[in-house]
């Protein structure tokens, strides 16, 4: 659909990212979106440059709930891209690219220290949870980046979690696991995030003793029509909590999701029943 045998193979290239993008092994014929998507993605790429530079990256806080005492045991750090002229940035939107263009190791390291040095100042107590993508785990170093971002915060080791996803474990997973055997080695704790969505192999979990298992929170929206969410979520806290490893619901929404998940034995909620992620300072005034 172009004139110019440049443009096409320009327009070919971009149907093959998109097949790529969506799992590999399959097509994509080009449509005009994909040159939208490309162009912004482009910029954001450029942009994303700046913002390390600019210190353009802020972290916003979530309460998880301990389901006993029903107090706040702890907050998940959720990067915010506060972009100059385009708004507050969400990481579905930025993630992504960093992650394809290498500028991951940078963004995750900053969400490391700014987390850690936060949860420092607060007299609490309460534990911080860091995402961790799977590519910061191809780079040799990410032990070090964790060691460092605690003994220059000086925050305790056992208050800071890290959440990682399946994949982890799927790619080069003998080295990645003795990667995660080494930052436990740390002190820290380590938690599958997003569990039931991607391959949910049993074998993960004896591979690994994983301090917590988060549940998706598509199952949390859909327990209450579906039969099979439920069950997905009754086999994940049975499982749990005969191996004792902690379960956080995520996504927690309304009072009759808390009530059945506390029911099926969820240890931790997080969700917007509970409180929406919030900037380190308002974090403060909630709790004054
Ligand atoms: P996640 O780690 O599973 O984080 C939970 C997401 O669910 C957050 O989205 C949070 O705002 C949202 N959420 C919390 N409660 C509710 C609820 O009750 N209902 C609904 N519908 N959503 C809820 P957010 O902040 O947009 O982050 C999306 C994802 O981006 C995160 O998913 C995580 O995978 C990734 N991410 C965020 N910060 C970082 C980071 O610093 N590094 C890396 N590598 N990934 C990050
Ligand atoms: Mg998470
Ligand atoms: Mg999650």
């Amino acid at each position: 659909d172009h004139e110019s045998a440049q443009q096409l193979l320009g327009y070919a290239d971009m149907a093959l990212y998109e097949a790529k993008r969506n799992g590999r092994n399959r097509h994509e014929y080009f449509r005009p979106e994909l040159n939208d998507a490309a162009r912004t993605r482009r910029s954001i790429e450029t942009d994303l440059r700046t913002a390390l530079h600019m210190g353009q990256f802020q972290l916003h806080y979530q309460p998880i709930i301990d389901t006993r005492d029903k107090r706040i045991s702890g907050y998940e750090a959720l990067m915010r891209w506060e972009h100059p002229s385009k708004g507050t940035i969400m990481p579905m939107d930025f993630i992504p690219i960093a992650e394809d263009t290498g500028l991951i190791h940078e963004v995750g390291s900053r969400a490391l220290n700014l987390a850690c040095r936060e949860a420092a100042s607060w007299d609490t107590g309460q534990t911080v949870a860091v995402n961790l993508s799977p590519v910061q785990f191809k780079k040799p170093g990410l032990v070090d980046t964790v060691a460092l971002a605690l003994s220059d915060s000086g925050l305790e080791a056992h208050r800071l979690e890290l959440e990682i996803t399946e994949s982890v474990l799927l790619e080069n997973s003998e080295e990645n696991i003795r990667t995660l055997r080494a930052l436990k080695q740390l002190g820290v704790s380590i938690s599958l995030d997003d569990f039931g969505t991607g391959y949910s192999s049993l074998g993960y979990l004896r591979s690994f003793s994983f301090d917590r298992i988060k549940i998706d929170k598509s199952f949390v929206r859909d327990m209450g029509q579906s039969r099979e969410a439920l069950s997905i979520i009754r086999a994940i806290t049975g499982m749990s909590n005969s191996l004792q490893i902690k379960v956080t619901a995520e996504g927690v929404e309304t009072q009759e999701q808390q009530a059945q998940l506390e029911a099926e034995g969820c240890s931790h909620f997080q969700g917007y029943l509970f409180g929406y992620p919030v900037s380190a300072g308002q974090r403060r005034k909630d709790l004054d």
